[in-house]
C-alpha cells in the first residue's frame, strides 16, 4: 500500500471542511473525517473493454487481469449487501466496459433485490441495444452512454473501434426501455473534439438527453495527459451560453459531480464535470470497488483497501464492513491534481472503474 504524503494537503482545492467526527465511527453511515457521508458505490465489473478510446487506453498492448482475480458476481453482491447495510443507496456499474462481462443481467437482478434507490450503469453502448430490455426488467434504472463525437469519422478516430451509429441506435433503444434520464458522457480534448461543443449542446436540446462535458483527467493508461489538452468547464459554459443562454439548475442533486445547467428557453440540460479545474471533492460521496476487489476512496488515490482476500478466506460481514469504514476514514480532503507535486495514480481509469 503506498500513500503519497502530498495527498494530505489541507489546502487541496475543493477540500472538505473539518466538520466530521474525530474518531472512526463503528456504527451508522460511512462518514469520513471531514463529515462527508458516502452513499454511492461505483462497481467496476471488469477492466476489459471492447474499445480503445484515446483518453483511456493504448491502441495495442493493454494487459488485463486474469479471470481468477476478478470478483465473482456472488462476491460483488456480498460487498454491495454489506454496503447497503452501511447506508449506501446508489450503485453504478462500470469498468472497463461492463457489458463485456457475461451474465451482467443476473448481477443487476441480484443487486436490485437489495433495495438500492438507484442502480445505474456507465457504458460505451456498443452492446447495449440487444440487452437493454433485459437490463431494465432486471432493475437497472438508467444509463450514461459515452459518446465523444457526433461525426462518424471523428468518433472512429477517438474510440478506435466501433461505430457512432451503433451508439446512437442504442441510446434510442435504452430510452424506449425506460432507462432514463439518459445522460451522454463527452470527454473533451483540446484540438480533438472541442469544436463540437455547440453541436453537442444542440443535440441535448433536440433529444432531451443530458450531455455531460467531462474534463480530460490524468488517468489514461498511456500517461499522455497534459494540461494543455484540457478544456475547462468554464470555457464550455461560456461558449454554449453565448449561443444558447444557460441558467443553473438548483435541486436535490447537490452531491452530483456535475454542475447542472439548463437552457433558459426550457429545452434541455447539460452538465459540466470539471474534476480538474473546479474540483468538487468537498461534496464527494463516492466509493469504488475495483474489478479485482479493492476499495478505492478516490479516483486519484493510490491506496488499495483489499477486500478480495478477506472475501475468499471466509471473512465475515463485520470484517467487510470495517474495511469499507477504514477506506472511507482514510480519504483525503482533496485530489490535489493541481498541486505541483501531484503524482498520477498507478492505476488508470479502466482499472479503477470510471
Ligand atoms: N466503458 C464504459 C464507458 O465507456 O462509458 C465505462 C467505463 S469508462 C472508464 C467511464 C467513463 O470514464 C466514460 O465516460 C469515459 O469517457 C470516461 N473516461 C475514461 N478515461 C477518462 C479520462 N482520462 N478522463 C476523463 N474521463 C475519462
Amino acid at each position: 500500500m503506498s500513500v503519497r504524503a502530498h495527498h494530505h494537503g489541507e489546502t487541496a482545492a475543493g477540500a472538505a471542511g473539518h466538520s466530521g467526527p474525530t474518531t472512526m465511527p463503528t456504527s451508522g453511515p460511512l462518514v469520513d473525517r471531514y463529515g462527508r457521508v458516502h452513499d454511492d458505490l461505483r462497481i467496476s465489473v471488469t477492466d476489459r473493454c471492447n474499445l480503445r478510446c484515446v483518453y483511456c487506453m493504448p491502441d495495442e498492448g493493454m494487459s488485463f487481469l486474469p479471470r481468477r482475480d476478478l470478483l465473482s458476481f456472488a462476491e460483488i453482491e456480498r460487498v454491495a449487501r454489506v454496503a447497503r447495510g452501511l447506508g449506501v443507496d446508489a450503485i453504478r456499474l462500470t469498468g472497463g466496459e461492463p457489458l463485456v462481462r457475461r451474465g451482467l443481467v443476473e448481477l443487476v437482478s441480484a443487486l436490485s433485490s437489495l433495495g438500492f434507490a438507484d442502480i445505474a450503469m456507465t457504458t460505451n453502448a456498443m452492446q447495449l441495444a440487444g440487452v437493454a430490455p433485459q437490463l431494465a426488467a432486471a432493475g437497472l434504472k438508467r444509463v450514461n452512454v459515452s459518446c465523444d463525437s457526433l461525426r462518424p469519422d471523428r468518433f472512429a478516430s477517438i474510440r478506435r473501434r466501433g461505430e457512432l451509429s451503433t451508439v446512437l441506435g442504442a441510446m434510442d433503444v435504452a430510452e424506449a426501455c425506460g432507462l432514463t434520464p439518459l445522460k451522454v458522457n463527452v470527454v473533451l480534448m483540446r484540438g480533438r473534439n472541442d469544436d463540437e461543443i455547440l453541436d453537442f449542446a444542440a443535440f441535448a436540446r433536440q433529444t432531451g438527453r443530458v450531455v455531460r462535458f467531462i474534463e480530460f483527467m490524468p488517468l489514461d493508461a498511456q500517461g499522455e495527459w497534459g494540461p494543455e489538452q484540457l478544456v475547462p468547464g468554464r470555457e464550455v459554459r461560456d461558449r454554449i451560453h453565448e449561443v444558447y443562454p444557460l441558467e443553473a439548475v438548483s435541486g436535490p442533486d447537490r452531491v452530483a459531480p456535475a454542475e447542472r445547467l439548463r437552457f433558459r428557453d426550457g429545452r434541455g440540460e447539460i452538465g459540466l464535470i470539471s474534476t480538474v479545474s473546479e474540483p468538487f471533492c468537498g461534496t464527494c460521496n463516492r466509493l469504488r470497488l475495483t474489478a479485482d476487489g479493492s476499495i478505492r476512496n478516490c479516483l486519484f488515490s493510490d491506496e488499495d483497501h483489499q477486500l478480495r482476500d478477506v472475501l475468499r478466506s471466509g471473512g465475515g460481514d463485520e470484517e467487510i464492513a470495517m474495511i469499507l469504514r477504514r477506506a472511507v476514514w482514510a480519504k483525503f480532503p482533496g485530489h490535489a491534481i493541481n498541486e505541483p507535486d501531484f503524482l498520477r495514480p498507478h492505476h488508470s481509469m479502466s482499472m479503477i472503474g470510471g
